[in-house]
Parts: structure tokens; sequence; C-alpha cells
């Protein structure tokens, strides 16, 4: 049975202690800077480090707090987002500015990505830095700019689940070289571009390389293995890339990994985990 919120949406107060049990599960705060669970209560919800001193609250550097949103906004908002809706339906059915249901949006995919098993490496990576990690302050970056370099995934889908690997030592460049030199059969998906097998890996995958997009050549009387797939990571994915119709390149490695997380709990109610994951405290990546 899915999570029901409705008892907690009745009121601020009601959402504010029910996100808190989830940031501070063992029912006291826990200072997000030195650990300690020792805190003196001061008022609105704020509490204060008896170690370190540190005034904070439930929040305060989780990924739940980057976003300016109320527990309330949250809860709706989080409702919205397991069930897949678009950042424009958010702002409208929690009367939000667009930008701030968009940015609210990222911070939940952010927090997916560092709970992937490869997320605290790619937010470490300069890619992460593109992404808007940067120690524990995630600053999601416009929407439109370019990304200083476009990363190369590989999807390995084994037994049912699909791992989405960032493949930090592969560029465009050398998807276009197997391509050229030794017909590595390739395909456009709009400004996607992704291949046949390639090691152990059904498929490599780029959005946004102008060069590759361009320069690709048709391997005569083949196409990748995974495009004529009926079921699986693939095809759940491709109807989805193309019903975000207009993914640009700086959007495509948060989308990937969604993608990678709804698939692996494709018969789950997710909206507990993702609960959950905004409730984590933001990676110290220093
Ligand atoms: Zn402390």
């Amino acid at each position: 049975m899915a999570l029901d919120l409705t008892r907690h949406l009745r009121t601020e107060e009601s959402a504010r202690k029910f996100l808190e049990r989830h940031c501070w599960p063992e029912g006291h705060p826990v200072c997000p800077r030195c650990g300690l669970g020792k805190a003196y209560i001061l008022a609105e919800g704020r509490v204060r480090c008896a170690g370190c001193r540190y005034t904070f609250h439930a929040l305060s550097g989780r990924f739940a707090g980057l976003a300016g949103l109320t527990p309330r906004q949250w809860l709706r908002l989080l409702t919205l987002f397991a069930a897949d809706e678009t950042a424009h339906a958010m702002a409208a059915a929690l009367t939000l500015a667009y930008n701030t249901a968009y940015k609210a949006a990222t911070v939940v995919r952010l927090s997916i990505l560092a709970a992937s098993l490869d997320g605290l490496e790619i937010l470490k990576s300069p890619l992460g830095a593109e992404l808007g990690s940067a120690a524990r302050t995630m600053r999601p970056n416009g929407p439109d700019e370019p990304l200083a370099a476009i990363p190369v995934f590989g999807i390995l889908e084994r037994g049912g689940m699909v791992f989405v690997d960032y493949l930090p030592t592969l560029a465009p460049q050398d998807l276009l070289h197997f391509n050229r030199n030794f017909s590595l059969p390739l395909s456009r998906l709009g400004a996607i571009v992704y291949s046949d097998r390639y090691l152990r890996y059904d498929a490599l995958v780029a959005c946004g390389s102008e060069l590759l997009n361009r320069r690709l050549v048709e391997v005569a009387g083949r196409a990748p293995a995974v495009d004529p797939r009926q079921t699986g990571f693939w095809p759940y994915a491709r109807e989805r890339l193309i019903r975000f119709h207009g993914v640009t390149a700086r959007k495509f490695p948060l989308y990937l990994k969604e993608l990678e997380f709804r698939y692996n709990h494709r018969d789950q109610d997710i909206l507990p985990i993702l609960l959950a994951n905004i409730a984590s405290l933001v990676p110290d990546l220093n």
C-alpha cells in the first residue's frame, strides 16, 4: 500500500513533526556539524548543540534544507515527484514560482544521485561540481548553461536491475572513434546518442555532444542491440526521455540517474525512499 501523507499535511506543524522524524530517527536532535546527540531546545524548532554550540534545525545540513520549501510544501512536492509529475505541475499545484519548484525537484534528483551506488564518486568529480555539488552546499546551476565536458554513461542491466555507470575515462570523441574506426553502431534519440554493446555494457550513452551528433555514421545493416528490445530499462527510459522532450545536456545526467532509481524501484512505493533521501545529510565532499 502506498504511503498516505494526508494526515501529516493538515498543518505546517504536523508536516514539520513528520519530516523531523525522518531527519532525527533516533527521536532527538543530532548535530549536523559534529554528530553529537545532545542539544538545547530553543524557540521555533531551533536547537543548539551542547558540544560545538552550532544552532540548527531539523533541515540544517540536509537536502531538504536546500530549496527554501516549508515541510508541508516538501511533502506535497514529493508526492507529486513520486507520481512523475513535471516541475510545471508542481509549481501550479503548490502555487510556487516555476524556478522554486524546479530547484526543489533538482534537489530531490541530487539526493537520489547521492544515494546511488556511484553517487558520491560522481558528486566529487568535476561533473558533480557542474551538477551543483560544492562541499556541503549544493548549488543547482541555471538549467541551460552548457556543460564543460559531456559525460558518457554505461548502461548495464542484470536480473531486472539496472546500473547506470558514469564513465569518466570515456568522452564523446571516443564513441565517435569506435564508431568510425571500429564500426560500433550508434543511434540518436533527439540530442542523445547511444551505442551497441561495449565491453560489459548493454549500451553507452551521451547527451548533447554536437561533435558526436554531427559526425556519427550509420553502420550498414546494424543497429544498437538495445533498439529492438520491448522490455527492460532501455524501452522504459526511451519512453520517458521522449516524454521529457528537449532534455538538455545539463539535465541529462540527473534525469538518467533518476530513471535508474525509478526503474530499480518500479514495483515499489518510492515516496518513503524519497523522504529518507531528502532527510539525509548533504555529504561532505571535502
Ligand atoms: Zn555539534
